[in-house]
């Protein structure tokens, strides 16, 4: 993917993703630590999802729920769905950050960007619908998501860029409900994660 491409049609979606990883970490992180957080999120979605299409069993919800389709109504489908998908997708950097207790994702980072992917799938995906992620479920080996990573590790369905500015609304959102649970509950971004 060239760089004029990624610039084209991504940076307004990236630029408000990143803006709010640095406004739900401040002042306890960088600004440049808050947006590496933030990359390596929008990496674990993408292969978080991958590593979830490679075990099927009737413990993997993502295929058994939301790609087989169980049988459920469709509002118990998408709420499980919902809700599962938000734990795993927190639930390596979790994992791996508390086994070595060096939060270099920020915790509010992790919280809000899986709340943001999550929306984005089960309300902007699921609920509205869109071209680009059906061709995921007609075929699981393309379009994981984000539509950006997608081109840069070759698994797009085809050269079109998905439009990912919705997600501005989704993020903002998000953010909004990460600061009120931050003051909250009392939780600071520091490297080793700490409670006020
Ligand atoms: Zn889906
Ligand atoms: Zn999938």
């Amino acid at each position: 993917m060239k760089v004029e491409d990624f610039l084209e049609h991504y940076s307004h979606a990236i630029a408000a993703f990143g803006i709010c990883a640095v406004i739900v970490t401040f002042p306890d992180r960088t600004p440049m630590s808050a947006l590496l957080g933030g990359g390596l999120m929008a990496l674990n979605y993408y292969f978080s999802h991958r590593f979830l299409h490679l075990f099927p069993g009737p413990l993997n919800f993502h295929l058994n729920l939301h790609h087989e389709k169980a049988g459920l109504p469709r509002w118990l489908e998408l709420t499980l769905e919902c809700i599962l998908e938000f734990v795993y997708f927190m639930f390596f950097p979790l994992l791996f950050q508390t086994l070595f207790n060096d939060w270099i994702i920020p915790f509010s980072v992790i919280l809000l960007l899986s709340m943001t992917y999550t929306s984005y799938h089960i309300y902007n995906y699921s609920i509205l619908g869109s071209k680009d992620h059906s061709r995921h479920h007609m075929n699981p080996e393309v379009n994981f998501s984000p539509n950006f990573l997608d081109h840069l590790f070759s698994t797009n369905f085809d050269e079109e860029h998905e439009d990912l500015n919705p997600g501005i609304v989704n993020v903002i959102a998000c953010t909004l409900i990460v600061l009120y649970l931050k003051r909250w509950v009392g939780w600071t971004d520091a490297q080793n994660l700490a409670t006020k």
